[in-house]
């Protein structure tokens, strides 16, 4: 079954290689031959960074995310028979029909930009169409949702116009680690879907990183998708990323938001610890779970690329 994955760290494995690491063929959890035994039709690859780790270095995080992203094109150049740069729906269509895979390009750390809309607009023209707002510290956009301190603050007037801002050209606001606040402005403010690439669901698995009910039903009204984080402390209090609970995020989104606001936000190369679906070259072994597990057909469907083709459809044009 062709499938999307909304999130992967993959891009600071490749960078941070001192043994030169590739994308078509590497040890982490996603390369080429890995998205193309999984049967991707669509990988998103997040410009990822710790901003303590980039301040300390006195580097600027926008010098930093654009360094990342010429590497990022590097690896596309090399491997352009097997993979392409999607920056909107027919992209991907295109790709399709050339047995491509789709790289969409976004930056998990909205401090790349700096606070300055003219970078947002930069990193738009070099193809980034998704940003995560915040990770896990605060920044010019807004607060993170690492622990529950920071529930209660909002977007700062900065992070305001990054919606609108974003709105505007036409890219997918990501919630994932921002705040509750946040996620409330956000919903108040974007006129667009918006999404929570890598976030489950905090009834049942509660941790603050996960989305509460009331949160799912909002994005799933306005047409948004959240998708399936498959790190273990999301999860369950298992200590390891099974399927099982999986299947019962899945149920409880589906649930709680509709059918149609979920996708997959694996967060590969950004987790770690023992997995039942250790790569992306796994991941039809979660679909037949699924279909064991009494999805049917349709839902399926819907889960692995429907809804993902429809959002990007719809918000990236
Ligand atoms: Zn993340």
């Amino acid at each position: 079954m062709k499938t999307i994955d909304f999130h992967c760290d993959t891009m600071l494995r490749i960078f941070e290689s001192s043994r030169g690491a590739g994308l078509k063929e590497n040890d982490f959890q996603v390369d080429i031959e890995k998205l193309q035994r999984g049967q991707i039709l669509a990988q998103f690859f997040a410009l990822f960074f710790e901003l303590d780790v980039v301040r300390e270095k006195k580097k600027s995080p926008f010098d930093h995310t654009l360094e990342m992203l010429e590497r990022f094109e590097e690896e596309l150049r090399k491997n352009a028979k097997d993979i392409a740069l999607a920056q909107r729906w027919e992209d991907l269509v295109k790709n399709e029909k050339e047995k491509k895979i789709s790289a969409f390009l976004t930056i998990e750390e909205g401090e790349a930009i700096e606070g300055s809309l003219d970078k947002l607009a930069f990193f738009h023209k070099k193809g980034v169409r998704l940003i995560t707002l915040t990770w896990n510290f605060e920044n010019q956009i807004g607060f993170p949702n690492t622990q529950y301190k920071n529930q209660d603050r909002g977007l700062k007037p900065f992070g305001k116009d990054v919606i609108e801002g974003m709105n505007h050209l036409g890219m997918l606001i990501d919630v994932s680690h921002l705040s509750d606040r946040g996620f409330w402005d956000v919903a108040e403010l974007s006129k667009k879907p918006f999404i929570a690439s890598h976030s489950n669901a905090r009834s049942v698995k509660s941790h603050p990183r996960n989305l509460s009910d009331e949160m799912l039903k909002a994005l799933g009204n306005g047409g948004g998708v959240t998708g399936l984080n498959f790190a273990h402390y999301f999860l369950s209090s298992d200590g390891i990323s099974k399927i099982e609970p999986m299947l019962k995020h899945m149920r409880h989104i589906i649930n709680a938001a509709g059918i149609e606001a979920l996708v997959f936000g694996t967060d590969f190369d950004g987790i770690s610890g023992e997995l039942e679906i250790e790569n992306i070259g796994e991941i039809q072994g979660l679909i037949e779970a699924m279909e064991k597990g009494g999805f049917s057909a349709k839902e399926i469907e819907h889960i692995t690329h429907k809804n993902g083709l429809r959002i990007i459809e719809e918000v990236l044009g």
